[in-house]
């Protein structure tokens, strides 16, 4: 029989959890937040679909999810799969062990906020359930594949040798998941060139060539490549010199600015909410129009640079909370790749919202899908994978972990 398993991504003060039920359809969802703190609670829906909230001040990580699933499903997984954003230079979904622990501490330099919360988190399930296996699935793995002319920084090497300065990429299981099923959709899994944009709050584009990434717009951390909610994407380094210098900044604020003061938050001085700023901008806000732009313009910059990495590009998959709603954005990142022979259908675009996923071109011309993701969902199957050797099915995706 199929197994279930407990998805967890934790936060140094936040734990989301899901569990998915045997065939995977079936999902619980908690959110406990606040945790060490007199306000910590947890909410989320039982199986019964009744919502609950309930006040554990103080609770820690393990008692928030002790609390949470026996309040929620009483139910025990048999396996556990954890998200872990830094791997490192680790390829693949791993069974969690001291080694791979101290793998997950030594990439806590490049994910200083991350890898600590995810240890924090594994500790209290170790503890929780002491019988089950438990497998860390990381942001970085999927790209790993990238050629050293793709991640390398035009730096000097000792930095890259001595101390893993390179670029990393991240959302690996989102990129890794829209590709399969995008192209499995398509008719041709794992084959020829695609290109994805994960957009939500954070927002990452990939080139890949025959299921492997070969090129990704995030770097060393989540902060280079594309215009994001409140992180700025790539900007010149040397803004760092000119802040200190002129401003008197030091390096924490100027951190802080890029990563939560910068991105659509920034430009339009108004929000990080794409809904927000479409709205704004209908009601003649100039920032938020501007603040749209931007985001399309270098969006769509980056999509045309990654092709760089594509012998041939079949189609393009959008993906995440703006790439799978917000036809107007779609459509309006595709007017600026004039040069790549998409072609829109207007209608098809329009058509399309959460959940549902398509194909919206006229039919001639690179394909161009909106494949939701399910990075929930790709943690399970990876974890299954790992943990029994189990599949689902003999569907795509499994075919596809199986060769990751
Ligand atoms: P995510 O981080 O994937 O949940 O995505 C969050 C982003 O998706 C936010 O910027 C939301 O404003 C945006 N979003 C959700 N629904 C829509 C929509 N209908 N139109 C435009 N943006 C949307």
């Amino acid at each position: 029989m199929s197994k279930s398993v407990l998805v967890i991504n934790c936060g140094s003060s936040s734990i989301k959890f899901a569990l998915l039920l045997e065939d995977q359809k079936f999902r619980i969802h908690g959110l406990a937040e606040n945790l060490g703190t007199p306000e910590a609670r947890i909410k989320g829906v039982t199986v019964g679909n009744e919502p609950v909230d309930i006040h554990i001040p103080n609770a820690d990580h393990k008692e928030a999810l002790e609390v949470g699933l026996s309040r929620l499903a009483n139910y025990k997984p048999d396996a556990i799969g954890h998200r872990v954003v830094h791997g490192g230079n680790i390829t693949k979904a791993e069974l969690i062990t001291p080694e791979i622990i101290e793998k997950i501490r030594e990439a806590t330099p490049l994910a200083p906020l991350h890898n600590p919360a995810h240890l924090i988190g594994i500790e209290a399930t170790q503890r929780l359930f002491p019988d089950l296996p438990q497998v860390a699935v990381f942001d970085t793995a999927f790209h790993q594949t990238m050629p050293s002319h793709a991640y390398r920084y035009a730096l000097p090497k000792f930095l890259y040798t001595e101390h893993g300065v390179r670029r990393y990429g991240f959302h690996g299981t989102s990129h890794a998941y829209v590709s399969d099923r995008g192209s499995e959709l398509a008719g041709s899994f794992r084959q020829g060139g695609w290109l994805t944009a994960h957009l939500g709050n954070g927002s990452s584009t990939c080139a890949i060539w025959n299921g492997e990434s070969v090129d990704t717009s995030m770097g060393l951390t989540p902060l280079e490549g594309v215009v994001m909610g409140t992180r700025s994407g790539d900007v010149d380094p040397s803004i760092h010199s000119f802040l200190a210098n002129n401003l008197g900044w030091d390096i924490y604020k100027i951190d802080k600015m890029l990563n939560s003061q910068s991105g659509l938050l920034g430009l339009s001085d108004l929000s990080n909410d794409m809904r927000t700023l479409i709205e704004a901008s209908e009601q003649g806000n100039e920032d938020a129009t501007l603040a749209i732009e931007v985001f399309c313009y270098r969006l769509a910059k980056s999509l045309a640079g990654l092709s760089c990495g594509l012998p041939e590009i079949n189609g393009l998959f959008f993906t995440g909370g703006i790439g799978e709603n917000s036809a107007y954005i779609r459509e309006k990142t595709l007017n600026y790749l004039p040069h790549f022979g998409f072609k829109l259908s207007k209608e098809k675009n329009n058509e399309l919202k959460r959940g549902t996923e398509g194909r919206i071109d006229q039919g001639t011309g690179p394909q161009i899908w909106v494949v939701p993701t399910d990075e929930e969902g790709r943690i399970a199957q990876e974890t299954k994978h790992v943990a029994f050797h189990e599949f689902e099915n003999n569907d795509a995706t499994t075919q596809a972990i199986e060769s990751v």
